[in-house]
């Protein structure tokens, strides 16, 4: 997390909430909390469409802000003093006690991992570093094969272990390192909602980096409307407009956070099997879950299988997904079952 995006000199918002320009003109001024800012190397955009009496609109901030540099403080690979910084530090194989956020997201990321057979893996942070897109490395090079067959040596879920009584965590293999890129900006938009929901807010927007959380109803009591954006990396426009709400939903791309060479494109989500950036024609995958930190993870796990093995898994597992394919005529788009049910 931190800088990644920005590094690159683009953000990484893979969602344009649609309104009208006047009518976002006026929402702006009418939502009686809409708080942006940055966080996690991305931005985030909050907005209630009605506060309860227990907190001012000042106070509410404060305590957001307050949590989401607590999130960063545990989860982030680019604060060197950050909780999962000293663990990937830590060339051990003794057992680590952890905070309760960060066993949950580890946790999290196994099941994920699991469900897509290691599509999807935290542990593939040395390989996102070798090609460039971690906190470090600012050389937009494709890395030797050998270097590559290095990395893949430490990398794999399997060599994670769990202690549920205690909170513990275990390397297996001392020199795994740890990236909660693809899940954290989720729970942290989670975590939010909650803290909303705590001081009795049931109406409101959260969104962290494009993965986002829905409740109740907007500013003019209708349902939510998030437009996803056509996959292109030198537009905007959008591709399909959702109305939907009480739900998660997360975008995977590879349209914005990318570096060329010699007219080839490398991606920032890595397919830990082969250690090399993705290639297929999958040019972004929407989730809708009932959790961010689910729809988050899931969207890099499909990303990453691509349409035919992440269609078939999204059928399987009843995953709401919508596909958008890069053609040579265009962008088409397919959704699984679920996803067609999720909008009816
Ligand atoms: P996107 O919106 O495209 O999903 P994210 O920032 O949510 O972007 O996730 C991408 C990040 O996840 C990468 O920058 C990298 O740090 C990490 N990552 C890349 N490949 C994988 C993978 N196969 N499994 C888990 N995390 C990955
Ligand atoms: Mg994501």
């Amino acid at each position: 997390m931190d800088l990644k995006n920005l590094k690159r000199g683009s953000v990484i918002l893979l969602l344009v909430f649609l309104l009208s320009a006047c009518q976002q003109q006026l929402a702006k001024s009418q939502y009686p909390l809409h708080y942006s800012g940055a966080i996690m190397g991305t931005t985030f955009t909050i907005k209630v469409s009605s506060l309860t009496d227990s907190l001012t609109s000042d106070a509410l901030k404060t305590q957001i802000k307050a949590l989401l540099d607590q999130l960063n403080g545990q989860m982030s690979t680019y604060q060197q003093d950050s909780e999962l910084s000293k663990i990937n530090q830590n060339h051990s194989s003794e057992w680590i006690t952890v905070s309760e956020s960060l066993y949950i997201v580890l946790k999290q990321a196994n099941v994920i991992s699991k469900l897509s057979n290691g599509a999807f893996d935290i542990t593939v942070g040395p390989l996102v570093n070798l090609w460039g897109f971690g906190p470090n490395d600012m050389s937009f090079a494709a890395p030797t094969d050998e270097k590559i067959a290095q990395q893949l040596s430490n990398v794999g879920f399997k060599y994670l272990l769990f202690n549920d009584d205690k909170h513990q965590i275990k390397k297996q293999n001392p020199m795994l390192y740890l990236d909660l890129s693809a899940i954290a900006k989720g729970y942290a938009v989670d975590q939010v909602g909650l803290l909303l929901e705590k001081n009795g807010m049931s109406n409101y927007m959260v969104e962290i980096g494009g993965e986002l959380r829905l409740k109740g109803h907007n500013l003019q009591n209708k349902l939510w409307r998030i437009a996803v954006e056509k996959p292109a990396a030198n537009q905007r426009m959008i591709q399909k407009v959702l109305p939907i709400s009480n739900v998660s939903l997360a975008t995977s791309g590879d349209y914005r956070n990318f570096f060329e060479l010699d007219g080839v494109r490398f991606s920032h989500t890595i397919d830990p099997r082969s250690g090399k950036p993705i290639t297929h024609k999958l040019a972004s995958i929407t989730i809708l879950s009932d959790t961010t930190m689910k729809a988050d993870a899931l969207a890099t796990a499909l990303m990453v299988l691509g349409v035919d093995q992440g269609y078939q898994l999204a059928e399987k597992e009843d995953i709401a997904a919508l596909f958008i394919i890069k053609t040579k005529d265009g962008f088409i788009e397919k959704a699984s079952t679920s996803f067609v049910a999720r909008l009816r």
